[in-house]
């Protein structure tokens, strides 16, 4: 006899038991050991318009997709950022600026103004690149998501259950075998933060006031694919629109070790925080280029 259901519960009390005591009842439960079975507790994990995916420039879409436009990511926040480690990454909570409002992108894929609410990284090991989405068929080392939502919906509860409830801006990095820090200040700031967020729930704030814009440095802000997907940590809600830039930016061979250094609440180290790629199925893939790319192509 075979009992499907039966089955199925247990496979969610398996998969439950190793974490129900030790975790308050409000915190998200999920480790990148089983990918695959977050479905099991969080079902849109399985569903439909999931991300990371593989972007590559001959299989897309080459609309003319207007350019995002950032306001006031080039201007001072009015606090000190909070860096923390929260045992899957490490993130902050986006300060306002000094006009008082965070700052926010529209265009692109977005047909509404997305607030910039936090910002986190996904990284790999010594031993395995580690950024989310693949570009041309490439891992790369580093992933950085600055997390936006709707101005349209209050909380980040209400923007998780509407289709176009989130925007997140994706930067990758390659290392390089230079010792010299690149024209990131804000990201500099950060790489210089994490020797103090070794253990899990640990936090730092470090010194300098620090534009949103200055974690990009010199990107080419021009230059991205836009996507239809998901968040790529539980709940995996399918309300996202990528936008993924396509430079690729460096870090040092000496910083980007930093990331592995973390450690989970566990105490294991905090490595190879990425989620496997996910199927595209018949989503649409759009790549706006720089109208000067356009000229010489
Ligand atoms: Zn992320």
């Amino acid at each position: 006899m075979h009992f499907p259901a039966i089955e199925d519960f247990y496979k969610r009390l398996l998969f439950l038991l190793p974490f129900a005591t030790e975790f308050p009842s409000d915190d998200r439960r999920f480790s990148y050991d089983a990918p695959m079975q977050w479905q099991y507790i969080y079902p849109h994990c399985g569903g439909s318009d999931q991300s990371p995916i593989s972007l590559n420039a001959h299989k897309v879409i080459p609309i003319g997709l207007p350019p995002l436009h950032f306001g006031l990511y080039d201007e001072p926040f009015d606090d000190l950022l909070i860096l923390r480690n929260n045992g899957h990454t490490v993130e902050f909570s986006v300060p306002t600026t000094v006009y008082g409002e965070r700052p926010y992108i529209t265009g692109g894929l977005l047909g509404d103004f997305y607030e910039a609410m936090a910002v986190h990284f996904h990284w790999g090991s010594s031993q395995q690149k580690g950024s989310e989405h693949l570009l041309n068929g490439r891992r790369y080392d580093l992933e950085m998501h600055i997390v936006h939502r709707n101005t349209k919906y209050q909380s980040d509860e209400e923007a998780r259950n509407q289709t176009d409830g989130l925007a997140v801006l994706a930067v990758l990095f390659k290392v390089v075998r230079s010792n010299y820090l690149h024209y990131q200040p804000g990201l500099n700031e950060i790489l210089g933060s994490l020797l103090h967020l070794s253990d899990f729930n640990s936090s730092y704030t470090p010194a300098a006031f620090l534009t949103l814009g200055s974690l990009l440095g010199n990107l080419d802000r021009g230059n991205f694919y836009a996507y239809q997907g998901s968040l790529t940590t539980p709940p995996c809600s399918p309300v996202v629109l990528w936008h993924v830039f396509a430079e690729v930016l460096p870090i040092s061979h000496l910083e980007l070790p930093k990331f592995w250094q973390l450690r989970d609440r566990r105490g294991r180290p905090l490595i190879n925080n990425f989620r496997p790629l996910q199927s595209i199925k018949r989503r649409q893939v759009f790549q706006r280029r720089s109208p000067e790319e356009y000229f010489w192509t």
